[in-house]
């Protein structure tokens, strides 16, 4: 079996190091050229030379270095690779030409590549990397595909192609008004505006927005240009639960005229929207294989269930698995942390917090619209924020992940831990026993934080976090930046630690799996303007069910439980589920019979 090699490129600092990765390797040390100089100044590694030995993996000070066993697919199927030592992705998904097809896979491998492909916006170079890439070699290399059609296509500029990027954060730099980067005052923006609810914010400059809103006018910009093929790369990130759901609703309907191509973590949502899947699966930065299409559903289940008959793929070690009913209230359990009424007045917002408690070992979601003062009653609960009016409980001690994290020193998370591992309060021993494998962070241990992605960063934060020994642990959006594996994981995780600890959890998040698999009960925020003045209003815990039936009535959306994996989906709008479970009022779980 062959070996892939994989230099992270942005890890590697070969000035701040002493080459240890060559020093050590003993094919370099048998007089062998496997790790030479560069041209630029870093190593590379012969993959025909190494013998996967992975002394270069350890011994390297930054992580920066992946061996691995070639994948379950033949070097004739690689579409792109970035450089010798760098990722390289196998296959593509059919763009459809009506419909939607769904992408679903880990971070890191290759699904924005794909999609930027299928776009028009990267050539493939089929693995050649040092050559210059073409359509029309793209598109001779699938002949007698529907690519080779595609790719005939964009090489004659005749597909027109819309993309919302993944990446979304630069739009604030954008020095024109909402309007302007929509797309102007036609008809078709101005409808977009409207179908994301952004319309009222039209003539604002877009560095005023926020990050959910500036998701909605990056989806209001797609959809406003007239396309044969729609990419959508991320588009839940920042969206609350509410525009969450609005979105799938304003998608599907594209999908009904327009070949749609979305990629997407949130299962709740990528699940109701498309009509099928490719599943990718591969190694971080390493490679990606792309699946067949399958049914959106089976897609779905096979992610879950972690194995890919099909072509014999285990990509997790265990299913997840999820309870049709409601978890049972705690009603005889002694109260562990509670909490009176809070207020807070900022100068043009105002929360208010009804009194609630938590019971021993209990997870409670915090969920409702952004800009509802879910953070701000979070922090309040930290310590971090002041109450203008009530108290935060006393006698308890907190663990606080905040929503925004910003790593500026260069200590890398090894160096956290170890500076906090004779402090009593830390749990080093289950950090590194449970929370490191469950977080897969291992492979990061030594990277500095700031160099970490954004989906690292979030799990070296939750780690940190559960390791501090606490009666109640904060989390504010944990699951932001996860693919879906991380994000079912992690609520494994936290249900777990919490009731193992006999201590109690807060969780802010958007993700309904997340919430479904994490959470006991729910705290739910709406908004509650007065006089004028924007504000907020939250109540609860109350138990799943309840939490869930307040939240999901504004939206007007029904869930059902997949028979095989008990998973929910949301319900096709005015099916007959979806009209007798509003009827009753019960949203979420099975009507009582
Ligand atoms: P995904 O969208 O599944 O997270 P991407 O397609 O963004 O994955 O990237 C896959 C891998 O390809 C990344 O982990 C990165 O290592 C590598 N990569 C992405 N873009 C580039 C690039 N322009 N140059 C070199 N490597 C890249
Ligand atoms: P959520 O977490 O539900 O999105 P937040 O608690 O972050 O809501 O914010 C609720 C409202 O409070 C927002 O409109 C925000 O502008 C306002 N706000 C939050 N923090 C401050 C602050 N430090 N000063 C003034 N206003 C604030
Ligand atoms: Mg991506
Ligand atoms: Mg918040």
């Amino acid at each position: 079996m062959g070996r892939i090699a994989i230099l992270l490129d942005d890890r590697c600092h070969p000035k701040e190091c002493q080459w240890e990765c060559q020093a050590y390797c003993p094919v370099v040390r048998m007089g062998q050229e496997c790790i030479v100089e560069g041209p630029t100044g870093k190593p590379v590694i012969s993959e025909t030379l190494c013998i996967g030995c992975g002394i270069c993996i350890h011994k390297c000070p930054f992580d920066a270095i992946k061996i691995l066993n070639t994948p379950q697919a033949s070097e004739s199927e690689i579409v792109h690779r970035y450089g010798y030592n760098g990722f390289r992705l196998y296959r593509l998904p059919v763009p459809p030409t009506r419909g939607i097809v769904g992408i679903l896979g880990p971070n890191g491998t290759g699904k924005s590549t794909a999609a930027r492909i299928l776009a028009g916006l990267e050539v493939p170079n089929l693995g050649n990397y040092d050559a210059p890439a073409s359509w029309e070699r793209a598109a001779a290399k699938y002949r007698g595909t529907a690519l080779q059609a595609h790719f005939q296509r964009l090489a004659r500029g005749e597909l027109r192609t819309a993309v919302k990027p993944q990446y979304i954060d630069r739009l604030s730099d954008e020095r024109v008004t909402v309007a302007e980067y929509v797309g102007g005052t036609g008809a078709r923006p101005r409808t977009a505006l409207e179908a994301v609810g952004l319309a009222s914010r039209a003539d604002d400059p877009m560095p005023s927005l926020s990050g959910g809103e500036l998701q909605l006018a990056a989806i209001a910009r797609t959809l406003a240009a007239e396309a044969d093929l729609y990419l959508f790369d991320e588009p839940s990130s920042y969206l609350d639960i509410v525009h969450r759901l609005e979105i799938a609703r304003v998608l599907h309907r594209l999908g009904t005229e327009h070949g749609v191509i979305v990629v997407e973590h949130d299962l709740a949502l990528l699940d109701y929207l498309a009509e099928k899947a490719h599943l990718f699966y591969g190694e971080e930065a390493a490679f990606g294989v792309v699946s067949h299409p399958m049914p959106m559903r089976s897609a779905v289940n096979t992610y879950l269930t972690g194995y890919l008959r099909d072509e014999n793929i285990r990509f997790r070690e265990t299913p997840v698995q999820f309870t049709a009913h409601p978890p049972k209230p705690a009603a005889l359990r002694a109260s562990r942390v509670v909490f009176g009424p809070l207020e807070k007045q900022f100068p043009s917002f105002r929360l208010r917090v009804g009194g609630g408690a938590l019971t021993k070992g209990e997870t409670v979601g915090v969920v409702g619209p952004n800009a509802t003062g879910k953070t701000t009653f979070v922090k309040m609960l930290a310590g971090a924020e002041p109450p203008t009016a009530g108290t935060p409980p006393e006698g308890v001690t907190v663990s606080y992940k905040p929503q925004y994290l910003h790593a500026t020193q260069p200590a890398s998370l090894r160096d956290r831990i170890t500076r906090l591992a004779n402090d009593p309060g830390f749990d080093a021993a289950a950090l590194e026993r449970e929370l490191v494998p469950a977080l897969r962070l291992d492979g990061v241990l030594d990277v500095a934080l700031p160099d970490l992605s954004g989906g690292e960063l979030q799990r070296a934060a939750v780690a940190l976090a559960l390791a501090r020994r606490s009666t109640l642990y904060l989390l504010d959006e944990p699951s932001a930046y996860l693919d879906s594996d991380e994000r079912m994981a992690m609520a494994r995780l936290v249900r777990r630690r919490v009731e193992r600890e006999g201590a109690t959890a807060l969780v802010a998040d958007h993700d309904v799996y997340f919430l479904d698999l994490a959470c006991d009960g729910l705290m739910v925020f709406q908004p509650n303007p007065s006089d004028g003045v924007p504000g907020g209003r939250g109540e609860g815990p109350f138990t799943m069910r309840e939490g869930m039936n307040r939240l999901l009535r504004g939206v007007e959306i029904t869930f059902r439980r997949d028979p095989e994996t008990l998973r929910p989906r949301i319900n096709q709008e005015n099916s007959v589920l979806d009209r007798e479970q509003r009827a009753q009022g019960e949203y979420y779980y099975e009507p009582a019979a």
